[in-house]
Formats: structure tokens, sequence, C-alpha cells
């Protein structure tokens, strides 16, 4: 229920920049909208477009969000070398965990962390949202090479053992 609210929050936003802009409000700039708040995910150009069940020029939705990033509707993100985008109503504060090896990107709500940084002074600055890169490996890949080694490991190990006998 709330995330319905949401939506209609949004949109109403979005609705009211677009009028005040003198942009026309097109079905294609809020399939878009929709898509972004449809889920908690982050999206990539291509994504999106894929996502979209109506037909969108690729100019339409570089513009679109472009638009919504304007009016603190959609955040823009570079993830390695790709870039994302995400809603950004209600999305203040969070924590991006970023695998360097499958470049997977996982988001994290910290409440301490959100403490820390409520608390934090900033000389002559006013923080509305952050948002936090951190880059490492994921559990599945971490176990991926774990596995890797092992298996390096046990043949090396059979290797060695071959050579001795060989040697006998
Ligand atoms: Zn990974
Ligand atoms: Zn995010």
């Amino acid at each position: 229920m709330e995330k319905e609210q949401d939506i209609e929050v949004v949109k109403k936003k979005f609705t009211d920049y677009l009028s005040q802009k003198g942009f026309r409000k097109t079905v294609e700039r809020f399939a878009i909208l929709e898509i972004i708040y449809s889920d908690t995910k982050h999206f990539s150009r291509e994504m999106l477009q894929k996502a979209l069940t109506i037909r969108v020029s690729r100019a339409t939705l570089y513009n679109t969000l472009q638009l919504l990033q304007e009016c603190n509707l959609v955040l823009k993100h570079q993830f390695g070398k790709k870039t994302f985008y995400e809603r950004a109503f209600k999305n203040d504060f969070h924590l991006h965990l970023n695998c360097t090896v499958c470049s997977t990107t996982r988001e994290l709500k910290d409440n301490d962390f959100k403490k820390c940084m409520q608390n934090k002074k900033l000389i002559n600055f006013t923080p509305f949202r952050y948002s936090l890169n951190i880059y490492g490996i994921c559990n599945k890949c971490s176990l991926k090479e774990k596995r890797k080694k092992f298996e390096k490991k046990k043949l090396e190990e059979a290797k060695n053992c071959v050579i001795k006998i060989n040697q006998k």
C-alpha cells in the first residue's frame, strides 16, 4: 500500500515538474518513471529499455532520465565502467556493496551508518542524501575463488604424488 502511495506522490511530483518547465507529459515518460519505481533494483539504460512494455526511443529514454534527475526523482550512479539509475524518493541513505569480480551491486540500509552520518557535522555544508560505494568481493565469488584455489592445490598435490611415485 505504501508503495502504491509512493508511486502516486512521485507521479505528481513529475507532473508538476513537467508543467513547470513546459515539457509534455507523455506516456513514455511516465512509463519510464514507473519501471524505475516498480523495483528497488538499479537499472542500466539497456535494462530499462528492455523492461519497458511500450516502444520508447533511445533519445526519449536519455532525455527522460535527465529530467528525472533534475527533479530529484532518480539517482545516477557509476559502478565500475557502467552507469546505473535508481529511484531517489525515500531512498536518501544507503550503501552500495560492489563486487569487483562479478560486477553486481547490492544495496544495504544500515542504521548504524545512517546515525553516524546524521551526527556528522560537515563544515559549511548541509547534506540532503548520500550513497556510499563499498568495493570488495561478494560471497558467491569468494566461494568460487576459494574452490578454485582448493582444486589447484589438490591438482598440485596429485602431480607431486605422481612425480614421487615416478622417482621411486
Ligand atoms: Zn561477485
Ligand atoms: Zn542504490
